[in-house]
């Protein structure tokens, strides 16, 4: 195996395996481009991942496709750095858009409520809130604390953000968890875009759907 060896052919769909961003599968294999950038799953399964499981789990994703175009996304939250949210409240479902979910712009994860089975959401290592918490997101708290961390960080114009977590658990089979990074910048945490803005509004839709509670106290 020297520099110039021809490489490896896509072991899923024969194709050619050049270009950056692709996915390595069980036994060392690398997916090709076309491949990669269908793939939405956990690490601890794509490791693991035969040539046959990704080929199962793009038909799924062929599936999700599909749902996701069939589905009437009445609302859209995309003022979260770095994370959208879809919501189609009258058929049930939601879909994310986020690095955690790999490469999936052009194929948004979707969900139906009763898949959503677990909410979470951390500032660093802290819970704020959980699915035993009732009512709205404790926001006093975190609030008061950030406008703190965003005033001492005021000095360093490269450190000023803050790190939030919202961990899903679900009962579809390549998400069974989530875990949604979100960082905002000092600049970002209040207002529209900030945590009491559209943020708080996703985690009160999401820990209304795995309660199963009605959303129509959300609005
Ligand atoms: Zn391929």
């Amino acid at each position: 195996m020297g520099l110039f060896s021809k490489k490896e052919a896509c072991p899923v769909c024969g194709g050619e395996v050049k270009g950056l961003f692709l996915i390595k599968i069980g036994d060392k294999k690398t997916l090709c481009k076309g491949c990669s950038k269908q793939v939405s799953m956990q690490k601890e399964q794509l490791e693991k991942a035969t040539p046959e499981f990704i080929r199962e789990h793009l038909a799924y994703r062929q599936k999700n496709a599909e749902a996701f175009a069939t589905h009437t996304w009445t609302e859209k939250y995309t003022a979260i750095p770095g994370f959208t949210m879809g919501l189609d409240e009258a058929g049930q479902a939601v879909y994310f858009i986020h690095d955690a979910l790999g490469d999936v712009e052009e194929n948004p994860v979707v969900f139906s409520f009763d898949r959503l089975t677990g909410y979470e959401l951390y500032r660093r290592k802290t819970k704020l809130d959980g699915m035993e918490d009732t009512g709205a997101i404790p926001l006093e708290t975190g609030l008061s604390a950030l406008g703190a961390i965003a005033r001492l960080a005021n000095g360093d114009q490269s450190k000023n953000y803050d790190t939030f977590h919202l961990k899903l658990t679900t009962t579809d089979p390549y998400w069974p968890a989530i875990d949604f990074k979100i960082d905002f910048a000092d600049t970002q945490l209040h207002g529209f875009g900030g945590f009491a803005g559209e943020m708080q509004r996703v985690c009160q839709i999401l820990k209304t759907i795995a309660r199963r509670e009605s959303l129509t106290c959300v609005h």
